[in-house]
């Protein structure tokens, strides 16, 4: 059994970010960047008004002083208007700012006769208008490698007139569900069958990382057809199976694995939930889904770090629900991110209040389910490797040492997965 960091680092030490790609704004989200980008405009790209309103002169502009309407200056196109004291200009949200102008009146705050207005406020300098290269210098770096691309990132690339963006490779992942005891759900359930719930777990928790699942597929603990689905699964970047592998006479996917020739590198960590987790790699069968079309829509980008894969990682999740969503959190979500490009394989974590007192007295790191709520977390549900409800009422993670304990009312960070 190795430590929990050391699991962690050996994995990390393997795996291997996939080769770029140069893909479509709208197919980015969720993906890190290959590259540190940069402003090619200042935002505002001119000095325009921030309302419908009126381009006057502050200094000819008094509360109750008539100024004669000269021009109309909407979005869209600069009419390359003058304002002169005792003038002003038409101005619609959005519309460049007439030279001379050096504020704009809100329309509310004046009285249109004719072809004149009448100014009812005091106005200043600046006033509703949005300064060239105020919200955003040219050059500035707007996007960092490895950052991940949110829909306010994507929103920024295509202000700057980005169409495109490189970013981290496409990782496909393959579900493997094992044990006779499963049955799909919306099937007929025996006594002593359970409904298979870890596909619907990790699916979820895979797509959360930004990666694809290239397919899901249950398979009884029976060797050959085991040996068959393991087969299939290696034909992705990633293959996770979640029961089996424990020690009992119906834990086959070790033996499977050695017969696909698969290395494992890691059985069983000292974590809680999750002590019998398993970590391996085997050459990846084609076809390589490197070598096929990028699903985003993109083209790969030759890039300076990244490679092409060459081995399909194989995480083996104990069957536990609650141990598989742990350990995937732990090894396979930051393997994942690796492979993807992002700078930041860590879970957030913010600091929360312990609201009971807590003792790790086994000789595993254990994972706390807890509930995040103001400030305070509080353990929810059964803390037990199979208590899918209280997992599913949780929020937050919270890490106690071998040995530790802690006081209620003590403040710990604690990891938010969503
Ligand atoms: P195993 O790791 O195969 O020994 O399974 C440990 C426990 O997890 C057993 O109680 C299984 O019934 C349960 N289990 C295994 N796989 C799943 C699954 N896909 N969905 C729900 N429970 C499972
Ligand atoms: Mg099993």
């Amino acid at each position: 059994m190795i430590s929990e960091e050391e699991a962690r680092s050996r994995i990390l030490e393997k795996v291997r970010s996939l080769r770029e790609q140069t893909v479509p704004l709208s197919s980015a989200l969720g993906c890190f960047s290959a590259r540190d980008v940069f402003s090619r405009l200042p935002l505002p790209a001119f000095d325009n008004s921030a309302m419908d309103g009126y381009a006057v002169i502050v200094s000819s502009c008094k509360k109750g002083q008539r100024l004669r309407v000269t021009g109309e200056q909407p979005a869209g196109f600069d009419r390359e208007l003058r304002v002169s004291s005792g003038e002003a200009v038409r101005i619609f949200t959005g519309a460049p700012v007439p030279a001379g102008a050096d504020a704009v009146v809100m329309q509310e705050e004046v009285t249109p006769d004719g072809d004149e207005i009448v100014i009812n406020t005091d106005v200043e300098a600046g006033e509703f208008i949005r300064r060239r290269g105020c919200d955003l210098a040219k050059g500035q770096r707007i996007l960092a490698k490895g950052e991940r691309i949110r829909a306010a990132t994507a929103a920024l690339l295509a202000s700057q007139g980005f169409a495109e963006v490189t970013v981290g490779g496409e990782v496909k992942a393959a579900i493997l569900s094992t044990g006779d005891e499963l049955v799909k759900p919306g099937e007929k359930i025996e006594p002593g069958q359970i409904y298979e719930s870890n596909s619907a777990l990790l699916n979820g928790l895979v797509k959360r990382c930004g990666a694809v699942v290239d397919s899901v597929e249950h398979c009884r603990d029976e060797r050959e057809p085991l040996l068959e689905a393991v087969k299939r699964g290696i034909k992705n970047h990633i293959l996770i199976i979640s029961g089996g592998v424990s020690v009992g006479e119906h834990d086959l996917v070790k033996d499977a694995l050695h017969r696909v020739g698969a290395q494992i590198d890691i059985w069983r960590v000292a974590i809680k939930p999750g002590k019998p987790f398993l970590f391996g790699s085997v050459a990846l069968s084609s076809p390589s889904p490197q070598s096929s079309p990028p699903g985003r829509g993109g083209r790969e980008a030759p890039g300076e770090s990244s490679i092409s894969a060459t081995d399909c990682f194989i995480f083996g999740l104990p069957g536990n629900p609650v141990s598989a969503f742990v350990t995937f959190l732990q090894f396979v979500r930051p393997a994942i991110l690796k492979m993807m490009g992002a700078s930041n394989l860590d879970l957030p974590e913010v600091p929360a209040k312990l609201t009971v007192d807590l003792t790790n007295d086994s000789d595993r790191v254990h994972y706390i389910r807890g509930k995040l709520e103001e400030g305070k977390f509080t353990p929810v549900g059964r803390q037990e490797s199979h208590a899918l409800f209280g997992l599913s009422q949780s929020n937050a993670l919270l890490r106690v040492a071998v040995g530790e304990s802690s006081k209620a009312g003590e403040t710990f960070n604690v990891q938010i997965w969503d």
